[in-house]
């Protein structure tokens, strides 16, 4: 009983301080949600009040219908990413909060409180909240009417950070390629510059961790998860990355990189 009052503190605290975090999307109080799964894009204190209760974490639904990035991402690969591999984040999410120490819940109002204090938690908060966390985020970076060119502050900071749009996509390509195994590529902002990085398994840049990592605030995320590519591309990350290039949210990550 104890953990079930310490969790709905923890919720509590969550549901409040966690307005105006680093992602101004609101991408937490989305993510809190309980059984109705409102889309991505819906915000606001309705979601916050119908998942305080709840107690748990649920999975977001996606801001379009799984076939809405074909050809460039298949229906089943969307099908299955969304359903079952974000889902499983999800579950393990709920069941690693369960377990912590009360002290640690109550002092943690947010993901991304939780990820600035990253070294005080286990693993399996961690893998969960990263991924959870980082999924969240990729779905809001994907749209049918993606694709393009960068608008706007974003397209001027890549001209003068990377010389050209061209030499951004190469650099950003080769470090999706780079990562050896599971991960994450990352275009981020860092001491007012945009920086592109990759990170392993579901770490993000926002995570402090003892070494060298990329470290940020996320304007972009490429999952180079096999998971993310392999039923249409099989071993050829490459080919996803291309078709990454179609279905990019422009606006999405313009609004990361304002906000
Ligand atoms: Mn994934």
């Amino acid at each position: 009983m104890e953990n079930n009052t310490s969790r709905r503190s923890f919720l509590k605290q969550t549901a409040i301080l966690s307005t105006g975090t680093l992602i101004g999307s609101s991408l937490l109080q989305d993510a809190f949600a309980n059984t109705t799964q409102p889309l991505l894009e819906e915000t606001g204190s309705d979601i916050f009040t119908n998942s305080i209760e709840e107690g748990t974490f649920v999975l977001p639904k996606l801001p379009y219908s799984t076939d809405a990035l074909e050809p460039h991402i298949d229906k089943a690969t969307m099908e299955i990413h969304h359903g079952k591999h974000h889902q499983a984040y999800v579950t393990n999410l709920n069941k690693a909060i369960g377990t912590l120490d009360k002290k640690l819940v109550e002092s943690s109002s947010s993901l991304e409180t939780i990820f600035k204090k990253m070294s005080q938690f286990p693993d399996s908060i961690r893998n969960n909240a990263g991924g959870h966390y980082n999924h969240t985020l990729f779905w809001e970076l994907l749209s049918p009417n993606g694709g393009g060119l960068p608008k706007g502050k974003l397209a001027q900071a890549i001209t003068s950070s990377f010389g050209s749009f061209d030499e951004f996509k190469k650099q950003f390509a080769d470090a999706s390629m780079k990562r050896f195994g599971s991960g994450w590529a990352w275009l981020v902002v860092k001491d007012g510059q945009l920086v592109i990085g990759s990170t392993a398994n579901q770490d993000n840049p926002l995570m402090r961790l003892k070494g060298k990592g990329l470290k940020g605030k996320p304007v972009m995320a490429l999952d180079v998860w096999e998971h993310a590519y392999y039923f249409k591309n099989q071993n050829r990350r490459a080919d996803y990355i291309n078709s990454f290039w179609n279905v990019i949210n422009w606006e999405k990550a313009e609004q990361l990189f304002n906000s």
